[in-house]
């Protein structure tokens, strides 16, 4: 028998964030209050200012309806063979558990990767391996950042996806997974650009958590579950489950839901008229994992997180 999971928590509802963008504080355009100010006025719930080497504790702005989350993007060098432009990698905490200190960091002479995961991750962060495909990075070298204690991986990044067309890594997390890794998988926008523009670069990778409120508690709680779906404008995921040993996934109207498992053929549900809002995928109970992939068909698209198929 097929054990039943659920990716999100029965209670609660979903709440909109962004892991990654940058102000002034490093290479963005914009100052730290723009920034906030203009992803609130945007209708996201909560956010993480993942500057360059500056970590960012502006829980001054958090209200009822917005939680601004601790955190930074750091780098590192590497050897050409592991990644054309080294190691990226956010990261966000719990303010009362964080001990970095707001501002600037400034990594000593000769500071490895492996130096850098050991402070942030004793320092009591979460890290996510930043854009890899953008970076040039080797699969390998990426399975090593989950090794190193990275949780998660960004599948999509819009800045990397318009400045570059290098934002979807989903190849990369497909290695992963036939590698025996399961990391979550986040979408985020690393906007640079001003505040308050009208180009369509941005507000367009992000993530959303069910959770049970609006708290530390529950949002962080939650994402450390997996209770959450990544998307790059996609279609909103309701629901992601197995249940008697059928994948079942409720959704927005969409052109597909497919089931990726790999090593196995996976599966879809599609309409040429996009209304596909429910699919269910029977299991043969071999699967190692499934995750399912909910496409607009215009390019837009979310992602479930991994669930793992245990036969009990
Ligand atoms: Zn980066
Ligand atoms: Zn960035």
């Amino acid at each position: 028998m097929i054990k039943d999971k659920k990716c999100f928590i029965d209670e609660g509802r979903f709440y909109k964030g962004n892991t990654h963008t940058h102000t002034k504080n490093s290479d963005g355009q914009a100052t730290y209050d723009d920034r906030i100010r203009d992803y609130i006025a945007n209708g996201y719930d909560f956010l993480v200012l993942a500057d360059h080497e500056y970590y960012s504790i502006y829980t001054e702005y958090n209200s009822d309806t917005f939680l601004f989350v601790p955190g930074m993007e750091f780098e590192c060098g590497s050897k050409p063979e592991e990644s054309a432009l080294g190691y990226h990698t956010t990261c966000f905490a719990y303010p009362n558990k964080n001990t970095i200190p707001e501002g600037r960091i400034v990594w000593p002479e000769g500071t490895t990767i492996d130096d850098q995961m050991k402070y942030v991750l004793g320092s009591n962060n979460y890290c996510i391996a930043a854009h890899p495909y953008w970076l040039g990075m080797r699969y390998d070298t990426l399975i090593d950042q989950f090794k190193r204690g990275c949780i998660g991986m960004e599948i999509f990044n819009s800045i990397c996806h318009f400045g570059w067309s290098t934002g979807f890594s989903e190849g990369y997390l497909d290695y992963a997974i036939m590698k025996g890794y399961y990391p979550l998988i986040f979408a985020a926008d690393d906007y640079h650009g001003p505040a308050f523009s009208d180009v369509k670069d941005h507000f367009t990778g992000y993530i959303k958590v069910k959770a049970k409120e609006l708290t530390y508690d529950s949002i962080i709680d939650s994402i450390l579950k997996g209770s959450f779906f990544a998307s790059y404008a996609g279609p909103d995921i309701h629901n992601f489950e197995i249940k008697d040993g059928t994948v079942i996934v409720d959704c927005d109207p969409c052109f597909m839901v497919g089931l990726r498992s790999p090593q196995t053929f996976g599966g879809k549900v599609m309409s040429f008229k996009n209304d596909v809002t429910h699919a269910e995928f029977k299991l043969g109970g071999h699967e190692k994992c499934v995750r399912v992939v909910v496409d607009d068909g215009k390019g837009h698209m979310s992602w479930s997180q991994i669930l793992t198929v245990e036969n009990v």
